[in-house]
């Protein structure tokens, strides 16, 4: 137990892996630290796993995906599995949202309000996945009539082992989003969190096996991204990798995958632009581009870091969102006032602050933070940036952080081009209180999602995924299926002559 100043005891879960429904050690022993962010302190550690040990939890989910015993599970049967650890999951939903904090540094209230309830809709959502797979029916036009009639229909198989591989900044929301539909469609899983923040995965693991899941089903190994991360996307085994991570990341691992043909979905990262025209309602678009930056202090891989603004509105847009930006109060998420935490570790915050000065040192003006804060704890001042260009490092990368670029544009011709101008294609906002300039220009982004005067609304039922490099497939949603499961199609010769 870790007690915290000013906040409630929380347990620490055992640096174990679990591996076919049993806690185990690392063959090689070797483990990493965990810190909390906003303190620095040490709160724990995780197992270093070895290509050996993710080969024994491969080993132990290819099994139990062979087993008679998870082949002949009625769907149903595997829905009522998620649907018992999402009731776990809501009984211990308090302490899961201290771990999260804890070890995530995010305010009490997200973990609780947001990534929580995110992981129990989540498994609700699948659960219901689980029977409505079904195949197709087809009628056939043979080239040849040999006295036949041809039939066919499909059927959707589980595609075996999914490696899931997951980030820091929603660390259990992220678990479940890649073991839920897997679980759902006759898959088995091998979970690999972020070296960053295992904590909460690892107590999911004791619900997993509270809830009776089968062992092998759903095992965990924590480790680095280059040894475990990559013995799992290398093994042969697995046949599909479902990542959520950094493009770079994504990349090897896209390539990786080639040597075994294995099934990827990729959710990569971002540079999504929020778009105010000078007609939108500034009392709810300028909290609204705020709001689309600042929450989880900017680690959001849809968070609209690109602030593109009419001329005529820019200097009261920019006013606004930095106004708002100063009054955000920083802190460890266990205060109720706290509304942004720390980032995730120094390797971030370093990422962060260089990112910024390279801006500056580009052309970019602060109009508000552009620094870190001083004292214990990795955070970085919410900040709002004039004056770039879209050639601009700081206009072009995802920084990852609480940080905003505005930049003011002329005409419909200059929004579409600015707004498509990044490598990356996740999501954009409009802000307008016109309904055909909305969707014509909705129409012209080219990303996996857009929101009309909203931000970052995702949804379980709402395909989420990138185009360009912010990734590859769609989860949630009816595409869900397409990524955890093959068609099959059986094609069948019937005698017509024996019914004549
Ligand atoms: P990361 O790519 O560094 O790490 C993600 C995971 O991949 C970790 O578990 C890590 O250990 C593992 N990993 C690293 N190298 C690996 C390798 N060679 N082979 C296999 N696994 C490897 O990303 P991060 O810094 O943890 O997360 C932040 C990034 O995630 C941002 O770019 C963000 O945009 C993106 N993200 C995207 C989405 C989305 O849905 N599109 C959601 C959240 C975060």
């Amino acid at each position: 137990m870790i007690e915290r100043v000013g906040g409630p005891a929380v347990r620490i879960p055992a640096g174990k892996l679990l591996i076919n429904g049993q806690w185990c050690d690392g063959a090689e022993g070797r483990m990493i630290a965990v810190y909390d962010p906003a303190t620095e302190e040490k709160i724990g550690d995780l197992v270093a796993a070895s290509a050996a040990d993710v080969d024994r939890a491969v080993q132990a989910a290819h099994r139990t995906f062979e087993s008679t015993h998870w082949q002949k599970m009625r769907p149903l049967d595997r829905g009522r599995l998620l649907e018992k650890l999402a009731l776990l999951i809501e009984r211990d939903a308090e302490e899961l949202a201290r771990l999260e904090t804890l070890d995530n540094g995010k305010p009490f209230g997200v973990s609780r309000n947001v990534d929580m309830k995110f992981a129990i809709d989540a498994l609700r959502y699948y659960s219901g996945w689980s029977s409505k797979m079904a195949g197709e029916y087809i009628q056939l036009s043979p080239f040849f009539d040999d006295g036949g009639t041809y039939r066919a229909y499909t059927e959707r198989r589980p595609v075996g082992v999914v490696g899931g591989i997951t980030p820091w900044n929603f660390p259990l929301g992220q678990a479940v989003q890649k073991l839920a539909p897997a679980i759902a469609f006759g898959c088995t899983v091998v979970l690999k969190p972020s070296e960053d923040a295992s904590l909460t995965t690892l107590r999911l693991g004791e619900l997993i096996l509270e809830a009776g899941i089968p062992e092998g089903a759903i095992n965990i190994v924590t480790g680095y991204g280059y040894e475990a991360g990559q013995a799992l996307v290398d093994h042969p085994l697995v046949r599909k990798i479902a990542f959520t991570g950094s493009t770079f990341t994504g990349q090897k691992i896209l390539a990786t995958s080639a040597r075994h043909m294995k099934r990827v979905t990729l959710e990569l990262g971002g540079k999504s632009p929020t778009i105010i025209l000078a007609d939108a309602d500034l009392d709810r678009a300028i909290p609204g581009a705020a709001n689309a930056i600042f929450p989880n202090s900017g680690q959001v891989c849809t968070a609209g870091s690109r602030l593109l603004i009419e001329a005529s509105i820019f200097d009261e847009v920019t006013k606004g969102v930095a106004q708002i930006a100063r009054g955000l109060k920083l802190g460890s998420g266990f205060d109720p006032l706290v509304q942004l935490g720390p980032l995730i570790s120094s390797r971030q915050l370093n990422r962060v602050s260089e990112l910024v000065s390279t801006g500056i040192k580009d052309g970019a003006e602060p109009l508000c933070g552009g620094g870190q804060v001083v004292g214990k704890g990795y955070f970085y001042q919410p900040t709002v940036l004039t004056g770039g260009r879209s050639d601009m490092q700081i206009a072009r990368e995802e920084v990852f952080g609480p940080v905003v670029l505005a930049m003011p544009v002329q005409n419909a011709g200059d929004i579409k081009a600015l707004a498509n101008d990044t490598e990356y294609g996740l999501g954009a906002s409009i802000w307008t209180r016109d309904i055909n300039k909305a969707h014509l220009l909705a129409a012209q982004l080219d990303c996996g999602t857009v929101w009309i005067n909203t931000h970052n609304v995702l949804d379980l039922a709402m395909p989420f995924g990138g185009t360009k490099m912010s990734g590859l497939g769609r989860e949630f949603g009816t595409e869900v299926i397409h990524a955890y499961t093959e068609p099959r199609a059986v094609c069948m010769r019937l005698e017509t002559s024996a019914f004549d």
